[in-house]
């Protein structure tokens, strides 16, 4: 009777832990399009709680960013050749970023990838090939993205906690069938296009508080205009943080930021 009756209880509790998860899920503004967000307290990214550094000391909360000046700078298409300098400078300036990797490419710099997430940067999968998603079969897609999940977790241990389609464009199937968020961004500072660092540190100008940043770190005109855009965001005020950091618990379903680009694909 004894373990009947306890038996129940955990049932009981049980049963209200997932109504209660149901109900929090509930409460999230799912949309079809390409949507705003809303500013939050970030959690900090599972990648560096799940991550083989995690016996280290934990890192100091998030900033409120409903309360504090924050940006999200976000590096695309590596890791690369000038990854680990930028590594550096981020450490120099306490800012955290998110790395969208791509699949091969990390299969080429594994330490690298394991040094992002050990620093308690965020970690994006940008898929395997840097392929427009619009263009392949649904399974095509997802097999970008499941071999690029496996090479990162191969190489970091931890998964990647954000999808963001190469163009900013995906299937609405595909972002169905995802169990992560998409971020694409709200400045596209074109470092991609022109590959000019004094252009690239112009663009930067047009961060507000709340913006998440498309750069590359694979360009060394990224890398070059890297430390005046810290030097002159930190002098604002900002925070450094990363994309969940910024919007709070991000959710699956829903794309974070407009995508645009200031003329052309990128
Ligand atoms: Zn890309």
């Amino acid at each position: 009777m004894v373990i009947m009756a306890s038996r129940s209880t955990a049932f009981r509790f049980l049963t209200s832990v997932v109504l209660l998860f149901f109900l929090a899920g509930c409460g999230a503004p799912l949309s079809e399009h390409w949507s705003g967000y809303r500013l939050g307290q970030g959690a900090e990214p599972s990648t560096a709680a799940d991550s083989p550094a995690a016996a280290k000391p934990p890192a100091p909360a998030a900033p409120d960013c409903r309360k504090v000046k924050c940006v999200a700078l976000t590096f695309d298409d590596g890791p690369g050749t000038y990854t680990e300098a930028l590594l550096k400078l981020l450490d120099e300036h306490n800012a955290k970023a998110t790395f969208f990797l791509i699949g091969k490419n990390v299969e080429k710099h594994p330490g690298i990838a394991r040094d992002e997430v050990a620093a308690g940067h965020e970690i994006g999968n940008h898929t395997y090939s840097h392929q427009d998603l619009t263009e392949l079969s649904l399974a095509a897609g997802q097999r970008e993205l499941r071999k690029t999940e496996e090479a990162i977790k191969k190489a970091t241990g931890a998964a990647p906690t954000l999808v963001r389609p190469p163009y900013g464009v995906i299937p609405k199937g595909l972002k169905k069938s995802l169990d992560v968020p998409v971020a694409l961004w709200s400045v596209d500072t074109l470092d991609w296009k022109t590959r000019d660092t004094k252009k690239t540190t112009k663009a930067a100008e047009k961060i507000v508080p709340g913006s998440i940043v498309l750069m590359h770190d694979i360009h060394k005109s990224t890398l070059e205009a890297m430390p005046k855009i810290l030097a002159d965001l930190g002098a604002q005020g900002y925070h450094f943080v990363t994309v969940s950091q910024l919007v709070g618990n991000p959710k699956p379903g829903i794309a974070y930021g407009t995508g645009r680009h200031p003329g052309g694909k990128g």
